[in-house]
């Protein structure tokens, strides 16, 4: 199959139509925005191309440059459905996330080489992401039929109290590229499950797998304008969406700069928000047993996604008396990475997204070098010329970094672990609570104390004991201080952000 033909898999009823108006390049498919079922051009005529980060010559297509215009017709599509969709029964509503999961799951591969194709993942890491997708999908399917309200005794004979969760309207999700499936459909099934209507904007590097998304949304039976999409800039097309006073919630996963400027923002207008964020997430190892299982969940959740994730293990924080044996093994698992284009079976850590990122990910190691902290592996970028072969970083070990360097201190979003050396346990958690963030951490001992401590004390969203910082497609999903605000995602949580309680009194 050839990289520039688009494989978005057949719709229902809303084909997306090649404009010859607005032809693109030859052999490059151009993509339009969904609005009320429809796809439509944007109403500026601009569009933007993206790239292979494997392969920067190679445009994968064009999409929609939307402008605040275009998003005020998805707004007007979404708040136009909202009433017929929130009077869907509950269990239709989850008939057609179920049949979104199941078609998330019949199209794996198709979809999971897209996923490489724009973001830069191993092709089992995106794999692995449209199944964990297909599972909270079909986790929403249940829960748009599980019992949302509660009944309560009454101070008065005669008269009946209860609480019933009701949809909030529109809900705007804005979704970042290093997950650019399981993020969008991890707001938008649970909005669809509790009566919400939808627009979307991807994030402008990976809108590929959006477009896509739409797709598998017309198919599952998803009645026009319950899920709109609008591809563009965070500058224009986001900033319309957040203001926008017929949205009445924000789910934003994305940097914790842009994510403080939506919560001002909502906050005027006194607007929800979901406010998925940045991190910087410790492993603590302190009287292991089993330093050789430690290392390699650390690299695994170090350098999967080139180190792109918001949970990543991004520093280790080690006792001075097991730090050398634990460094030997990280490096060996380090060792064992290889670095290519996504689409190689053999390959097991992709390019990074762009070459911004690469630029800001190579800034930090070349200051890590020069503060003189030692490099265990990589350290360098591995393309001359990134713009001909690819945005390749080697994945990178720095030790004995200083818990004041910006390597320990910083999202860095890239293949760089730091190990940080301690004297004692109370020191690590002084350290692993000493980043403005909270998101996840990992703790690797055999001491059942060390345990209850370290769930206690750390300051996290999502604590993990003896394993790296995975998650479950069921189970609550946030950050503390700025790493997150609101309802957590994920599960049955995510119904505070998606829900208005309201209570109802009934004399009879
Ligand atoms: P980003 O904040 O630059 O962009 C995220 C999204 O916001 C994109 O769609 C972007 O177009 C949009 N946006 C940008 N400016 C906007 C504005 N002014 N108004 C409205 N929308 C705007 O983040 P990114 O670079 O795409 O992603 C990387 C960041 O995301 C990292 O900080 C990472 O930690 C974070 N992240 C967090 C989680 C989590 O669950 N906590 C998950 C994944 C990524």
């Amino acid at each position: 199959m050839s990289n520039h033909i688009t494989s978005d898999p057949p719709s229902r009823r809303t084909p997306e139509p090649v404009h010859p108006e607005h032809a693109a390049a030859p052999g490059v498919h151009r993509h339009l925005n969904l609005i009320a079922g429809q796809w439509v051009p944007p109403s500026g005529g601009a569009y933007y191309s993206i790239r292979n980060p494997a392969r920067p010559g190679e445009c994968l297509g064009e999409f929609a440059n939307s402008t605040a215009a275009d998003v005020a017709a998805a707004v007007g599509a979404a708040a136009g459905a909202a009433s017929a969709w929130a009077d869907t029964p509950a269990p239709q509503r989850g008939a057609i996330l179920s049949r979104l999961a199941q078609l998330l799951d019949d199209s794996r591969d198709e979809l999971a080489r897209i996923v490489t194709l724009e973001q830069g993942k191993a092709l089992g890491e995106a794999a692995g992401e449209v199944g964990r997708a297909a599972a909270e999908a079909r986790f929403m399917a249940g829960e748009a039929a599980r019992p949302v309200g509660s009944t309560y005794p009454s101070e008065r004979a005669g008269l009946s109290c209860q609480t019933v969760a009701e949809p909030l309207g529109v809900v705007a999700t804005i979704s970042p590229w290093n997950f650019p499936v399981v993020t969008p459909v991890r707001k938008i099934a649970p909005a669809l499950a509790w009566g919400n209507t939808v627009v979307f904007k991807p994030a402008m590097l990976t809108p590929w797998s959006a477009v896509y998304l739409m797709h598998l949304l017309d198919r599952a039976g998803l009645p026009p304008g319950v899920v709109n999409l609008i591809t563009g800039s965070g500058s224009v097309a986001g900033e319309a969406l957040i203001h926008d006073a017929r949205v009445g919630g924000i789910s934003f996963t994305g940097s914790t700069d842009v994510g403080r400027r939506i919560y001002e923002g909502a906050a005027r207008r006194l607007a929800r928000v979901q406010l998925e964020l940045g991190g910087k997430n410790p492993a603590v190892v302190f009287d292991c047993e089993d330093l050789d299982g430690a290392a390699r969940e650390i690299v695994a959740a170090a350098f999967l996604c080139s180190g792109q994730r918001c949970t990543a293990i991004s520093r280790v924080i080690v006792s001075d008396d097991q730090a050398e044996a634990l460094a030997g093994r990280i490096v060996d698992y380090v060792s064992r990475i290889k670095v290519g284009d996504g689409l190689d079976p053999e390959t097991t850590m992709g390019p990074l997204v762009s070459h911004g990122q690469l630029r800001s990910v190579a800034q930090y190691v070349r200051d890590g070098i020069a503060s003189g902290c030692p490099t265990l592996a990589g350290g360098r970028a591995l393309t001359e010329d990134p713009e001909r072969d690819g945005y390749y970083h080697a994945p990178t070990v720095f030790d004995r970094v200083p818990a004041d360097s910006p390597l320990a201190l910083e999202e860095i979003f890239g293949p760089v672990l730091p190990i940080l050396r301690v004297h004692s346990f109370e020191d690590a958690i002084a350290i692993a609570n000493s980043t403005r963030y909270g998101l996840a951490a990992s703790l690797f001992t055999s001491r059942l104390g060390y345990v209850h401590d370290f769930s206690r004390r750390v300051q996290a969203g999502m604590i993990h004991i003896n394993h790296g910082t995975a998650s479950q497609a069921h189970v609550p999903f946030g950050g503390v201080k700025e790493s997150g605000q609101g309802a957590y995602s994920i599960g049955h949580t995510a119904s505070e952000f998606y829900t208005n309680v309201k209570a109802v009194y009934v004399r009879w």
